[in-house]
């Protein structure tokens, strides 16, 4: 896979949460924390000019105790980037004039992970305890998907937990996984022959998140634009909008995720919002297509063209459009600028 880092890492998606906010104190306004469902307590934040007090995901200081804020880890931390110049707050102002001439002014070096500060919790690929489930999902995920991942980066860890997409790492203003890029965090689960669906379900977030858009937004804040964008597929977003919606009256199946959903949906989690609608649609596009198609025929059968219209999407944004990318007016004149000088 060209341009998509892989690394393999010694601790859980969580810790790299847990450690996640290099910020500015809570009191400066109009800044909003951006905080995962359900781990609220246990986030650490740390302010510019702290020392890293590593924790673990309960919020306990871990044996590796503090570390410095690393040069790289600054390069990856848009809050740094964009202090104003008179105090150490972040400067919103200073962002929104700047920001649109981000890569002139910081060029996307390499793959944007942070390596000096993750260099400890690195491990070597080939133990990742699920790495067949992994191969066989890479096996499946068509060209255009391979494509529309370039610049984002997948993650291992064999600690246990929940897989996860990372939007937020160097793309967003405010929070940012310690020291990662925008990418998929893949965990163990208790369920073998998961992992491959999970997997590519996570992807399925990112390309939302990161291709179908040009920047990403969150209460209001925006972050900067993304390296690659691709142009031809951020023209099917209105769409996107119209056809995943979520169910506004789905229930919780704590214990079956994937059971049958109601019409218009193929499983219950993709009820819940929004984003599992497109996921979960995406992954069975890519793996259980029969079943989708055969469901889609079945409703339309019946006027409901809501399972036809979020296949026909699939199919569009993976088959049928250009995966072409382009970069930021930024970035592509600060690399014709660099063959100039050369
Ligand atoms: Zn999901």
């Amino acid at each position: 896979m060209v341009s998509v880092p892989i690394l393999a890492l010694r601790h859980h998606s969580l810790f790299f949460y847990a450690n996640l906010h290099i910020c500015p104190p809570k009191e400066v306004p109009d800044i909003e924390f951006d905080k995962n469902e359900g781990i609220e307590d246990k986030v650490t934040t740390f302010f510019y000019d702290d020392k890293i007090r590593i924790v673990d995901s309960m919020g306990r200081v871990t044996k590796e105790f503090t570390k410095e804020v690393t040069a790289d880890l600054r390069r990856n931390t848009l809050c740094y980037l964009y202090k104003s110049k008179y105090d150490k707050f972040f400067d919103t102002d200073k962002f929104n004039t700047d920001s649109d001439a981000h890569y002139l002014n910081f060029p996307f070096e390499q793959d944007g992970i942070a390596r000096e500060f993750l260099a400890d919790y690195i491990i070597p690929l080939e133990e990742v305890k699920y790495l067949d489930e992994i191969i066989a999902g890479i096996k499946l995920l068509p060209k255009a998907v391979v494509e529309m991942m370039r610049g984002k980066a997948i993650y291992f860890s064999n600690a246990r937990g929940i897989s996860r997409t990372i939007i937020t790492a160097h793309c967003q203003l405010i929070t940012n996984y310690l020291g990662l890029m925008p990418g998929v965090f893949v965990e163990r689960h208790k369920d073998k022959g998961q992992i491959t669906e999970t997997f590519i379900h996570e992807i399925g977030h990112l390309i939302d998140h990161t291709v179908l858009q040009p920047f990403y937004t969150s209460k209001g804040q925006r972050s900067i634009r993304f390296y690659y964008q691709f142009s031809e597929v951020q023209k099917l977003y209105t769409d996107r909008e119209k056809h995943f919606t979520g169910n506004p009256s789905y229930k919780e199946n704590k214990y079956n995720d994937k059971a049958k959903g109601k019409a218009g949906f193929l499983t219950n989690y993709s009820e819940k919002n929004r984003e599992e609608d497109f996921a979960e649609h995406f992954v069975h596009f890519i793996m259980h297509k029969t079943r989708f198609d055969e469901k889609m025929r079945e409703e339309a059968g019946q006027k409901d063209f809501r399972l036809l219209q979020k296949f026909m999407f699939m199919s569009k944004l993976i088959e049928k459009t250009s995966v072409q990318f382009t970069l930021p007016p930024s970035a592509a004149s600060a690399a014709s600028s660099s063959t100039h000088t050369q």
